[in-house]
């Protein structure tokens, strides 16, 4: 199978037979052999009804529905989990992104050999002050901090070799930080596309302005997990030992201070408290070291790795 289309889904119910034909249309047209999997992120309208009866209609359509609303990541992490074909194309379904984008999508993963390519919506039409401002900050912020070269990393068009969505777990509201999780898993070349992007026909929009506090916060937690996820220690052992040091640095001039001259009262001197400051936190980081290292050796991918080729030596 050439392509699977993966598109999350929360009370989508007036776009989708529109998506879907259109989708159909595009791939007979460059003759694809193809499954949309549709994942109904536990809509309360009628998206189900409409996914069951396009199904009927249409063996290529597919669908799975969740118990009740669990995010946009979860639906995403589903729908790779059963996707099949050698490309995996996402989009989302309020047909704010268009289906004509996926023959190139395709093409630079299977002709120009790209691991994954983003969308860049590079006229976008969403509101300027609660969506566009904010996400360009996200955008900067992001590519400064992981040196991925991306425009966009939150467009939901994209699309990944199959190897790429089987390696990554994408949970919590991770799916803005995908080409992060990507580059982590060691996927680096990564592409990128500027696409055509609509106003929303149907319905409403699912998020709003709390999800970039929510992107920077998941930013600093991704960044954080793929250098030291495996080795907390090292960071927090790190910074431990640099602040428990200044510490006893103070108390020992403190001291050396008491002792040569009598008179000095350690207490009445504002460093006094710094350096016990300095202490505590030390220790506490220390801690969170050791607590994190006990969680580490606990979890199920301690010893995980990817491998890329092994041959029969
Ligand atoms: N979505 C989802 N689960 C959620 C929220 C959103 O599956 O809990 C889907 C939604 O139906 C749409 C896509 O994620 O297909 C993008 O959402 P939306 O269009 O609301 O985001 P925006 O375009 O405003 O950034
Ligand atoms: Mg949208």
């Amino acid at each position: 199978m050439n392509i699977s289309i993966v598109v999350p889904l929360f009370n989508e119910e007036e776009s989708l037979p529109e998506l879907c034909a259109w989708i159909e249309r595009v791939m007979q047209e460059n003759g694809y052999t193809y499954e949309v999997i549709l994942v109904d992120d536990g809509s309360t309208d009628e998206s189900w009804a409409v996914i069951e009866s396009l199904h009927r209609n249409n063996g290529h359509i597919k669908g799975i529905k969740f118990q009740r609303n669990y995010g946009k990541s979860a639906a995403l992490n589903e729908g790779f989990r059963a996707a099949q074909g050698k490309v995996v194309i996402t989009m989302d379904a309020d047909l704010q992104d268009s289906p004509d984008e996926i023959p190139e999508l395709y093409n630079m993963i299977e002709r120009d050999g790209y691991d994954m390519v983003s969308g860049w919506k590079k006229v976008r039409y969403d509101n300027a002050f609660t969506k566009n401002l904010p996400s360009r900050l996200f955008n900067g912020v992001t590519s400064k901090m992981t040196g991925i070269k991306l425009h966009d990393f939150n467009c939901g068009l994209k699309s990944y070799k199959q190897k790429v969505v089987k390696s990554i777990e994408i949970y919590g509201e991770m799916h803005r930080q995908i080409p992060v999780l990507a580059k982590w898993a060691g996927f680096r070349k990564i592409g990128e596309k500027v696409v055509v992007h609509q106003k929303r026909k149907y319905g409403v929009s699912k998020f709003g302005f709390e999800r970039f506090v929510n992107g920077f916060l998941d930013l600093a937690s991704v960044m954080f997990v793929g250098r030291f996820g495996k080795r907390p220690m090292h960071f927090f052992g790190f910074w431990g030992s640099v602040i428990s040091f200044i510490g006893l640095c103070i108390w020992i001039y403190l001291g050396v201070m008491k002792i040569v001259f009598a008179k000095v009262n350690m207490t009445d001197r504002p460093i006094f408290y710094i350096g016990l400051i300095s202490i505590v936190v030390g220790v506490q980081l220390f801690l969170a070291g050791f607590l994190g290292e006990l969680i580490t050796r606990n979890a199920a991918d301690r010893n995980f790795y990817l491998i890329e080729k092994k041959e029969g030596l």
